[in-house]
C-alpha cells in the first residue's frame, strides 16, 4: 500500500500475510486485535471526523497531516485528526514492512550504511531509541527534508508526517503491540521484531 494513496473514505487495508505469518515473534491474537480493533479502531474514528470536512475529503492523508496547522478547523478536530490519522497511516505502514519472510531493502541497505555505519549500528541505536521511549508512542526511522536519514521516537500515535519527514520504518511501542505475549518485556519484543522486519 502506498501511504500517498490514503484518502476518504478510508479503508482497513488487508494484511498481506495471515495472522500468524509472524510466529513466534508477534502471535496471531495480538495481530487480529491489533489489526481488527485497535487499526479498525483508528479508521472508523478518522472518518467520523473527515466526514465533517468535504475539503479535506479531497485531500490525501499524507498531505493533510504535513499541513495540518494551517486548516481553519477547531483544535479537538485537528487533535483528532493527529491521532486517528496519524494511527491509520502508521498502521498501513507497519503492515507493510513486516513479513514472514525477508524481501531485503537494498537501496534502503545502502542508504543505512552510509548514514549509520553499517546495519548493524543502526539497529542498535534505534533499539535504543525504542528502549528509552517512555510510555505509548513509535521508533522510527525517517527522510528528512533535506533527504538525511533519521531515528527518532514520537509520542501516541504522531506521525513524522507532522514534522514534514518521511516514514521509512517505524515500530509500535504501544502495549497493545506486544503485550498478550511479551507483557512488560519491551526489550525482547524489540530485539524479536527484527526478525519480522522484512526489509533489512
Ligand atoms: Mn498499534
Amino acid at each position: 500500500m502506498n501511504l500517498n494513496e490514503l484518502i476518504y473514505p478510508y479503508e482497513l487495508c488487508h494484511l498481506p500475510y495471515p495472522y500468524e505469518a509472524l510466529e513466534p515473534y508477534i502471535d496471531a491474537k495480538t495481530m487480529q486485535i491489533h489489526h481488527t480493533k485497535h487499526h479498525a479502531g483508528y479508521v472508523n474514528k478518522l472518518n467520523e471526523v473527515i466526514k465533517k470536512y468535504p475539503e479535506l475529503q479531497k485531500v490525501a492523508l499524507v498531505e493533510i497531516l504535513q499541513n495540518l496547522e494551517s486548516y481553519d478547523i477547531p483544535d479537538e478536530d485537528k487533535e483528532a485528526i493527529r491521532n486517528f490519522g496519524g494511527g491509520h497511516i502508521n498502521h498501513t505502514l507497519f503492515w507493510s514492512i513486516m513479513g514472514p519472510s525477508k524481501e531485503i531493502d537494498e537501496d534502503l541497505v545502502t542508504k543505512i550504511k552510509e548514514a549509520f555505519g553499517s546495519v548493524e549500528r543502526f539497529k542498535e541505536e534505534f533499539t535504543n531509541t525504542a528502549l528509552s521511549h517512555f510510555g505509548s508512542g513509535w521508533a522510527w526511522l525517517v527522510e528528512n527534508s533535506e533527504g538525511q536519514l533519521e531515528i527518532y521516537s514520537l509520542l501516541n500515535q504522531d506521525s513524522p508526517y507532522l514534522l514534514g519527514d518521511t516514514p521509512i520504518i517505524g515500530l509500535d511501542l504501544w502495549e497493545h503491540a506486544y503485550y498478550l505475549l511479551y507483557q512488560n518485556r519491551r526489550a525482547e519484543y524489540v530485539q524479536n521484531w527484527w526478525n519480522v522486519l522484512k526489509l533489512l
